[in-house]
């Protein structure tokens, strides 16, 4: 036993073997992915970033129902609402804390018109704690800006509703 462990030690036996585990992995797929350049895909129900939507003509969707609010178990949003000239009802205030939101998603499933949404963006870190607190500029700004992607995950997710 003895002379077979001086054996090993003598011709560096664990060291070579190591090498070679290492030079195998060389030739095999690599399983991580050189982020931020590459990116997994998502799933089409992934819950990031709040966005509200509009329709096509530009018109917000939200109708100001508050039932997003009312189910939110961090409360995390406050709304306020007026009726407008028109007599269309529409918010005047749409905050959502993303610091207390914990991603839960009732108030997507909740929103009776699809306006607000947990849109596929999950880059958003910030320095500090008040670019967290989103208002309705940002909630629509959002919205704009990934609207064709959250239309054809909310499209993919459909037949599964
Ligand atoms: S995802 Fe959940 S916790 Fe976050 S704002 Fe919506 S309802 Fe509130
Ligand atoms: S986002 Fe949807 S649920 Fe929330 S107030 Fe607007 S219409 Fe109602």
């Amino acid at each position: 036993m003895a002379f077979d462990r001086t054996i090993r030690s003598f011709f560096l036996a664990e060291i070579v073997k190591g090498m070679a585990l290492t030079f195998s992995y060389m030739f095999k797929q690599r399983v991580t992915l050189n982020y931020p350049f590459e990116k997994a895909p998502l799933s089409t129900r992934f819950r990031g970033e709040h966005a509200l939507r509009r329709y096509p003509n530009g018109e917000e969707r939200c109708i100001a129902c508050k039932l997003c609010e009312a189910v939110c178990p961090a409360l995390a949003i406050t709304i306020e609402a007026e009726p407008r000239e028109d007599g269309s009802r529409r918010t005047t205030r749409y905050d959502i804390d993303m610091t207390k939101c914990i991603y839960c998603g009732l108030c997507q499933e909740a929103c009776p018109v699809d306006a607000i949404v947990e849109g596929p963006n999950f880059e958003y870190a910030t320095e500090t704690h008040e670019e967290l607190l989103y208002n309705k500029e940002k909630l629509l700004a959002n919205g704009d800006r990934w609207e064709a992607q959250i239309a054809a995950n909310l499209a993919a997710d459909a037949p599964y509703r």
